[in-house]
């Protein structure tokens, strides 16, 4: 028997221009834009009080969404899946929230209905007995069923999660190996979410100075040994740094750097906003560069072209 294609249930919803734009005043709350491990950590507080629970009450700041807090309430919390900068939180309902902060999404735990003093906009509020995780700003929020969430058009875009548990370094070998990704310079593929979701500027400058490669070169030019130590310091370096809070370096030589009084700031990174200051490993200074609009630091000597 043909089992009929079911058409996914998207629920899209425009920008609201006026939030919008009133959250351009506000401080960015990063020193740059959250990666991967930046986003999956706020996902963390974010599970930690959903998780396992039951939704007492949900709330849809979007009208297109509001249907969908019937079917909501009473339903248990799976999980919070991070993919790149998308989150889908998981419910046993069989449905599926998908949300994109963009710019201007925030979330915030709070206990049950002690909601904090501000002038953003609520879009989603998902509250348990003890318990409120609120949406603010973001836009694009949609629901889905769980079973056709692949079919959204972000997520179809997007190569796995960096941060996934079953992302191996053999598939990330085996990715750069592509003919989407073998001919282009490192520094192209390393921020390209359809490489691998989460990846961005910081991860980009440190993973490839770790590897010792350069960032002009291409995949396809890699010798098996390089490109081996690329996929294995790309896991590496993304999961120490979600483990560490944004420290890339090992957690030993950071902690010893902040026993001699470096800051946080400084202590973090082995090339990333480290210009003209000594390379970690051999005291050659530092290069700061521009690749595809966005700076990059690198190590002549530790990444020789
Ligand atoms: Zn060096």
């Amino acid at each position: 028997m043909q089992l009929q294609c079911v058409v996914p249930r998207l629920y899209e919803v425009g920008d609201d221009t006026d939030s919008a734009r009133s959250e351009l005043t506000l401080k960015p709350r990063f020193m740059f834009m959250p990666e991967g491990p930046e986003i999956r950590r706020a996902a963390d507080k974010v599970e930690a009080v959903l998780k396992n629970k039951t939704v007492e009450k949900i709330e849809f700041g979007l009208q297109p969404l509001k249907k969908f807090a019937k079917p909501l309430k009473g339903s248990n919390v799976l999980s919070l899946e991070t993919r790149g900068k998308a989150l889908l939180t998981h419910f046993d309902a069989g449905l599926t929230i998908y949300s994109h902060n963009q710019l201007y999404g925030v979330w915030r735990v709070v206990r049950r209905d002690k909601l904090p003093t501000t002038n953003r906009q609520l879009r989603l509020g998902i509250h348990t007995d003890r318990h409120s995780a609120l949406l603010y700003s973001a836009s694009d929020i949609s629901v889905w069923q769980t079973g056709d969430i692949e079919e959204h058009p972000f997520l179809k875009r997007i190569g796995p999660d960096i941060l996934s548990p079953n992302l191996t370094w053999q598939l990330v070998a085996e990715r750069l190996q592509s003919k989407a990704f073998s001919g282009r310079a490192l520094n192209s593929v390393y921020l390209d979410q359809a490489f691998l979701a989460g990846l961005g500027n910081y991860l980009r400058s440190e993973i490839l100075f770790v590897a010792g490669i350069h960032p002009g070169q291409k995949a396809r030019d890699l010798s098996k040994g390089q490109l081996g130590k690329l996929a294995r310091t790309t896991l590496d370096i993304s999961r120490r740094s979600y483990a560490l809070e944004g420290v890339t370096l090992p957690e030993r030589q950071y902690r010893a750097l902040k026993k001699q009084g470096a800051t946080y700031g400084k202590a973090r990174f082995f090339v990333f906003g480290r210009a003209s200051q000594p390379c970690r490993v051999c005291r050659t200074k530092i290069q700061r560069s521009t690749a595809n609009s966005r700076r990059i630091y690198t190590c002549s000597t530790c990444q020789p072209i």
